[in-house]
């Protein structure tokens, strides 16, 4: 109709921004009215983290399935039914976004399905196939996310896919060729290489997950070689040709040119946030020249009653930054003076072996001024890594000279992604090293390499001389 829909707090967009802005919003006394134009749950939970880690999942067992000889497991014939898999996958994703739905129910807010576009800085049109309606808000929480960069050269079709088309392939390919060697390229890779993909990664700079320390990134690099991935750096793929039955890539290689055939080509090479066709300048929101919206500590945009957050913020695009600057946001819609703070941020790769990190690296501190003590501890010390068979991988812990004061902490090694944690807390909590020393860990756990790890730094572990 005509007549505009007043609404107190509109949040645009259902990922992890914007369902737990909703709901923290709603737990905080606003009555609030998500849009979204496609599935509850955003790329996180429909074709991102979940899915992907569900794929990953499904192909270590597979791999595992045939590979543990060493503990005296033969098994006969391994079979893999891809298309139960899929439906796995898909029943795991149904869940949560069934979830999301019924906690947006539970917390009363109200879900309108379709697209939002600004009118100006109180007013949005929201329109689906059929209708539009105009809708006027108090306040608004942008939380639109992003989608992946499709390259000139590299068009997403059948068989030249993003990570959304990688997540729901029928088949698993005979070859797979990746362009990007970023964390998503990497599980992506190493998942269809567990389920028996002969795949190729190529990567420009000098190697795969260039964010990462080197010694980490050369531990997956090296994994990924045992598994059979060949891995080419500093390579620029140039152009494609595709045919009914593959795709070739030249590629120029250290100065010379490369040629590589598969069946699906992977292009992954970065995320363009959702900013353009939003009418986002109607309402007088900035945005720099990337796409991603100006923000201040609450997430506010240069319109007092719009925020913006999640991957069109700035900062690095994850899931867990998305809900957490979503919390700050709904909180300051509320008068309270919570503040981002991105100190204790985790980045994590569930590759093999996981790489996570939270805080400063060695090099980061040093370069911030910090006079710093570098403590590790190898996987292959801690009883319950052996008693895993994964031994691989070593945890780094960077402390302040003066007071041990925990300032970030790297892990290469099996289930970093749950060790991190701790170390989160550490840093969010302000500990030391002593502190992590001496809080007692349960035995046998791969948590006590953090314990070590700590003891190292204050120069007295048990289980390494
Ligand atoms: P999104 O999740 O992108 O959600 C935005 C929502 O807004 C979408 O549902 C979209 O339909 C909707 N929308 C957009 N425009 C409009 C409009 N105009 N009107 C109405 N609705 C609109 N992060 C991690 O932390 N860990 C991981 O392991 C991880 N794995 C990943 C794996 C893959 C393959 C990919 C692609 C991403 C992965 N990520 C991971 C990144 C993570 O998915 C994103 O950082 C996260 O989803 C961002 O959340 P968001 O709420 O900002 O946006």
């Amino acid at each position: 109709g005509d007549f505009p829909v007043e609404v107190d707090t509109l949040v645009i967009g259902s990922g992890p921004g914007g369902y737990v802005a909703a709901i923290r919003a709603a737990q905080l006394g606003q009555k609030v009215t998500v849009v979204e134009r496609g599935n509850l749950g955003g790329v996180c939970l429909n074709v991102g983290c979940i899915p992907s880690k569900a794929l990953i999942e499904a192909g270590h067992r597979f791999h595992r399935a045939n590979h543990s000889e060493d503990m005296g497991i033969t098994v006969g014939e391994v079979n893999l039914d891809f298309s139960k898999v899929q439906k796995w996958k898909q029943s795991v994703v149904d869940k949560l976004t069934g979830g999301v739905e019924g906690l947006l129910k539970g917390n009363k807010v109200d879900i309108v399905k379709g697209e939002a576009y600004f009118v100006d800085d109180s007013t949005v049109r929201i329109m689906d196939e059929k209708s539009s309606q105009t809708y006027k808000f108090n306040n608004c929480i942008v939380a639109t996310g992003s989608r992946p960069i499709e390259l000139p050269a590299f068009k997403f079709s059948e068989r030249v896919v993003s990570s959304t088309g990688a997540l729901g392939l029928k088949e698993v390919p005979k070859k797979l060729i990746v362009i990007g060697g970023g964390y998503i390229g990497v599980e992506l890779g190493s998942a269809y290489a567990d389920l028996g993909s002969e795949v190729t990664i190529l990567e420009g700079t000098k190697s795969i997950l260039p964010g990462f320390e080197k010694q980490m990134s050369q531990l997956v690099a090296r994994r990924l070689k045992k598994m059979g991935v060949t891995i080419k750096t500093e390579a620029f793929a140039q152009s494609m040709e595709e045919s009914k039955d593959g795709v070739k890539v030249k590629a120029e290689i250290k100065g010379k040119e490369e040629e590589f055939e598969g069946d699906i080509l992977l292009v992954t090479v970065g995320r363009r946030p959702n900013t353009e066709e939003l009418g986002l300048e109607q309402a007088g929101v900035e945005i720099d020249e990337k796409g991603i919206v100006k923000v201040d500590k609450q997430c506010r945009t240069s319109v007092k009653n719009i925020y913006a957050i999640g991957d069109i913020a700035p900062g690095p695009q994850l899931a867990h930054k998305a809900s957490y600057e979503a919390k700050v946001a709904a909180e300051a819609i509320s008068g309270h003076p919570s503040e981002i703070d991105y100190t204790a941020i985790p980045a994590v790769v569930f590759s093999g072996p996981e790489l996570a990190t939270v805080g400063l690296n060695e090099a980061e501190a040093k370069e911030e001024g910090y006079d710093v003590v570098v403590s590790k501890f190898p996987f292959a010390a801690n009883g319950r890594a052996l008693s895993l068979n994964e031994t691989e991988g070593f945890m780094k812990m960077v402390t302040r000279k003066e007071d041990g004061l925990v300032l970030g902490v790297q892990i290469a090694g099996a289930n970093a992604s749950d060790m991190i944690s701790e170390a989160c807390v550490a840093i969010e909590a302000g500990m030391t090293a002593e502190d992590i020393a001496l809080t007692i860990h349960a035995h046998p756990s791969l948590g006590e390499i953090t314990m070590e790890t700590a003891e190292v730094a204050l120069g007295m572990p048990i289980h390494i001389v």
